[in-house]
C-alpha cells in the first residue's frame, strides 16, 4: 500500500515536471521566434518580401465577386508563413508600418487596375480593392500626397479604392480622425469601418463619421448562430447601417448556414472562407481567364 502510494506521488511529480518542461520549451520557442521576427522584419519590409494576397468579397444574392480585401503575407525563410496578427503590431511599434502600408497600397492599386482592365474588355462592372490602414499610416503627414501619387501612377480611379480603418483609431483621436476622413473622401476614395462591434464603440459611432461601408466583425457572425440574442443585435446593426445608407460586409462567414442567416438579415456582401480564402493575385488572374475562356467556348 505504502509502495503504491509513493508510486502515485512519483507519477504526479513526474507529469508536473513534464508539463513544466513542455510549457517552458514552448514559451522558449515562442520567444526565439518573436526575436527572429523582430530582427528580420525591417529587412523584409525594405526588400518588399511582404506582399498582399486578395480575398474576394462576394454578393450572396448573385454569387459574383464584388470586390477584394488586400491582406499582407510574409513567408519567412526559416519560420514559414507568419500571420499579420503577429507582424503588423510589431511594425506598428515603429514607423515601419507606414512603409509597409505604402507598399501594400501600391501593389493593391496596381492589382485592381489590371483586374479592372480585363473586366472592361468583357464589359463587366469595375470593382474596388479594400486596403487596411494602421493608425500611424492613417494620420501620417504624407498620406494624402502619397495617395494622390499612387492613384495617378497606377491610373486607378479613386472610387475603386477603399481604405479600412478600425474603431479604436477613431475613438483615440475623434476630431483628427473625422478631419482626415473628410480629406480622404475629398479625393474620391471610399472608407470602411473594419471589425465593427469588437468592443470599442456603441452603435451611434456609425453616424458620427463619414463612412461608406461597415464591416461586421466575425464574432457577430458566430453570435448569430448562438440564438435569439445575437440575431436581435445583428438585426439592429443592419437596420441602423441601412438607415444611414451604409453598405455592409459580413466578415468571416464560413458555412452555408451562416451565409443563409446573414442573407436573411439583408446583408448582401460577404467575405469569408465559405466563398473564397485570400488568394495570390496570379491565381485570381488565372481564375478570371479560365472563367472567360469557358464563357467564350460555351
Ligand atoms: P481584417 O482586416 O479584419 O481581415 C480579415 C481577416 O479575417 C483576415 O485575416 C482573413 O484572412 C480572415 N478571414 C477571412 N475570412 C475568414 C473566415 O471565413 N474565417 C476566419 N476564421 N477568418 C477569415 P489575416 O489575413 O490573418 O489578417 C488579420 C488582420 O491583420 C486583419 O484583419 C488586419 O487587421 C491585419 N492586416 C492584414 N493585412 C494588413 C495590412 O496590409 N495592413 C494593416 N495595417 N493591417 C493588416
Ligand atoms: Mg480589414
Ligand atoms: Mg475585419
Amino acid at each position: 500500500m505504502e509502495q503504491a502510494f509513493s508510486s502515485v506521488i512519483a507519477l504526479i511529480f513526474l507529469s508536473r515536471v513534464q508539463v513544466i518542461q513542455v510549457f517552458s520549451h514552448r514559451m522558449y520557442m515562442e520567444a526565439i521566434e518573436t526575436l527572429a521576427i523582430q530582427r528580420d522584419l525591417p529587412s523584409a519590409i525594405r526588400n518588399q518580401q511582404i506582399k498582399p494576397v486578395f480575398q474576394p468579397i462576394v454578393s450572396c444574392i448573385t454569387g459574383e465577386i464584388v470586390g477584394f480585401e488586400a491582406l499582407a503575407r510574409w513567408q519567412h525563410a526559416e519560420l514559414g508563413a507568419i500571420s499579420p496578427a503577429r507582424f503588423i503590431p510589431m511594425a506598428e511599434e515603429s514607423n515601419l508600418i507606414v512603409e509597409l502600408g505604402e507598399q501594400v497600397l501600391t501593389q493593391s492599386c496596381q492589382f485592381i487596375q489590371r483586374f479592372n482592365e480585363i473586366r472592361a474588355e468583357q464589359q463587366q462592372p469595375q470593382l474596388s480593392v479594400h486596403v487596411n490602414f494602421s493608425a500611424h499610416h492613417f494620420s501620417s503627414s504624407t498620406l494624402l500626397e502619397n495617395l494622390r501619387t499612387t492613384l495617378q501612377e497606377s491610373m486607378l480611379a479613386p472610387q475603386h479604392l477603399v481604405i479600412e480603418i478600425t474603431e479604436s483609431m477613431l475613438i483615440e483621436r475623434p476630431n483628427e480622425s473625422v478631419k482626415r476622413m473628410e480629406q480622404i473622401k475629398q479625393l474620391g476614395v471610399g472608407l470602411a469601418l473594419d471589425d465593427f462591434g469588437t468592443g470599442y464603440s456603441a452603435l451611434n459611432t456609425l453616424c458620427q463619421y463619414p463612412l461608406d461601408i461597415v464591416k461586421l466583425d466575425r464574432s457577430f457572425v458566430l453570435r448569430l448562430m448562438d440564438g435569439q440574442q445575437g440575431e436581435v443585435l445583428v438585426r439592429a446593426i443592419v437596420n441602423m447601417a441601412r438607415d444611414l445608407k451604409l453598405a455592409m460586409v459580413a466578415e468571416g462567414v464560413e458555412t452555408h448556414e451562416q451565409m443563409l442567416k446573414i442573407k436573411a438579415l439583408g446583408v448582401e456582401e460577404i467575405q469569408g472562407f465559405y466563398y473564397y480564402r485570400p488568394m495570390l493575385a496570379a491565381d485570381i488572374f488565372a481564375l478570371t481567364e479560365a472563367k472567360l475562356s469557358v464563357e467564350v467556348c460555351s
